[in-house]
């Protein structure tokens, strides 16, 4: 025991901070509840690995808001002329919708990040993990902590059945570069469905 204590000190890094309470993980949970402690003068840190706002703001609620908008033009746009509109359906550029997206989630990512600041909660970037003697470290520092919150979210879980290797989790939706003709069918994706087929159905 003695002698593991002795090897950890050699191999561990010197505790670089000391905050009151470390949240690991910028997104929705992180952050508000980093940004809710600080209010009560706490020394409060986030760390994130990543793009600041997590799920919600990079790969979930957010984008799939702008594509359901999307959609929902194009649905519109197929009863514009009974609605007297002389508004002539030239095409559709997915590229375009994907830029304007990308750029919106970028602005957001900085947002999120300067309100850390304006709560005065120090952020970290980088992976954390948690070292033997309960600290964290990030980058090679290592922080300590009275509280430590993980918030550190989930990840697309692809099912082990037959075809499954046919289809994109939503993480996967939001990378794709342009419209697929095809669209596997699943539970989180009926929205996306929905978007897709609007296009399908009109473009197509
Ligand atoms: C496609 C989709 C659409 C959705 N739409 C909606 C909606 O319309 N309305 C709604 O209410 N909810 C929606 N959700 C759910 C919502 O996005 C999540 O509930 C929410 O983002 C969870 O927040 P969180 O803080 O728990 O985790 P996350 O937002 O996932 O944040 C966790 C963060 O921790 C970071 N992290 C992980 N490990 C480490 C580590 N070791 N070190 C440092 N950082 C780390 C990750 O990079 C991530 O940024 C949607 C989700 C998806 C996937």
């Amino acid at each position: 025991m003695r002698f593991t204590r002795l090897l950890l000190a050699n191999v561990m890094p010197p505790v670089v901070k000391n905050f009151d309470y470390l949240v690991l993980g910028g997104g929705s949970g992180g952050i508000a509840s980093a940004r809710r402690a600080a209010e009560f003068g706490v020394k409060v840190a986030v760390v994130e690995q990543a793009r600041w706002g997590g799920t919600c703001v990079n790969v979930g609620c957010v984008p799939k808001k702008v594509m359901f908008n999307t959609a929902m033009h194009a649905e519109m746009m197929k009863h514009y002329k009974d609605y007297g509109f002389d508004v002539e359906m030239k095409g559709f550029d997915w590229g375009v919708v994907k830029k304007s997206r990308d750029d919106y989630i970028k602005r957001l990512n900085a947002i999120y990040e300067t309100n850390l600041g304006k709560s005065k909660v120090e952020t970290l970037v980088g992976k954390a993990t948690f070292t033997d003697d309960g600290c964290v470290e990030v980058n090679g520092q290592k922080y300590a902590a009275k509280h430590i919150l993980i918030a550190t979210g989930g990840h697309p879980f692809i099912p082990k059945i037959p075809g499954a290797e046919h289809g994109i989790s939503s993480d996967g939706f939001f990378e794709l570069e342009t419209l697929p003709k095809y669209v596997q069918n699943n539970h989180l994706k009926l929205s996306f469905c929905f978007s897709f087929k609007s296009y399908i159905f009109f473009f197509f």
